[in-house]
């Protein structure tokens, strides 16, 4: 059986307890080494096969999953953060299919979650937000033209840019283009929970320059929006007057 699992954002600990589990049990991991904290290596057992798929095809990642279940042994697939977002997850499942290969999927916490932890931010600011866009840059990997940079920003909702750390100068030209003011209020979290990590503080116009000045070219997420501004309304669900199946408000 393979295991797909979430290694979480990079601080060890913030790996789930089932993942953590399957990690102590396995007898074969196949670690995404770009990413994947290399300190949850040391929750293995001694017996252990470990693989960094960095220098890896796709071909060779499932051959070496193929052999272990050969010899009715257990992988882990360790991907960064949540396996769903930016995983190439898809293509890995389909090729065990091919081979009626079982495996299953453990969630982890997405980057994106941890860089919210960071800025003490609340994504779904009522008043504000109540969506979160998660996007990316074209890079090598295209994206579809009805999901370009500037349609997302006509929404003004919160944005989470993923994997365009090298773009910032086209990436702000693009949110400007789409209609976001130019100091609407924007972050820059390296590596968030990891020990290196570093949260800056910018605006949408200042993005680039602020990389720049604090040397981050990598492993960052870009978060775009009003929810990291100073204005919101309360929520409905705490309110003293709103009532609900759990509470009583003065409304009713
Ligand atoms: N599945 C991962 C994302 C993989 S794509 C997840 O759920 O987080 C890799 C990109 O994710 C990086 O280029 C960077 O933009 C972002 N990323 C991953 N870990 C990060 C971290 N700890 N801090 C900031 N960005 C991170």
């Amino acid at each position: 059986m393979i295991h797909f699992v979430g290694a979480g954002p990079g601080a060890a600990d913030l790996i789930t307890l089932r993942g953590h589990r399957l990690l102590t049990q396995a007898d074969v991991v196949i670690y995404a080494g770009s990413l994947v904290n290399p300190e949850l290596l040391k929750y293995t057992k001694p017996s252990c096969r470990i693989y960094n798929s960095a220098s890896m095809t796709l071909e060779e990642v499932v051959s070496v999953m193929r052999q272990a279940e050969k010899e009715q042994q257990m992988t882990v697939r360790l991907h960064t953060g949540d396996p769903s977002v930016y995983g190439a997850i898809r293509e890995q499942m389909d090729l065990l299919d091919k081979y009626s290969i079982a495996y299953d999927v453990v969630p982890g916490v997405s980057s994106f979650c941890g860089a919210a932890a960071a800025l003490n931010a609340e994504y779904t600011l009522p008043g504000v937000s109540q969506s979160v866009i998660i996007t990316r840059m074209a890079g090598r990997t295209p994206v579809p033209e009805k999901e370009e940079i500037a349609l997302l920003a006509s929404h003004q909702a919160t944005m989470v840019v993923f994997l365009s750390t090298g773009m910032l100068e086209q990436l702000s030209e693009r949110l400007l283009a789409g209609g976001y003011p130019a100091d609407t209020p924007a972050a820059i979290v390296y590596k968030a929970t990891w020990k290196e990590e570093k949260v800056c503080r910018c605006t949408v116009a200042s993005l680039a320059q602020t990389a720049n000045t604090h040397n981050i070219t990598k492993t960052a997420l870009i978060i775009v929006g009003n929810c990291l501004g100073d204005a919101y309304d309360r929520s409905m669900l705490y309110h003293p007057a709103f009532s609900h199946e759990f509470r009583k408000g003065t409304d009713s």
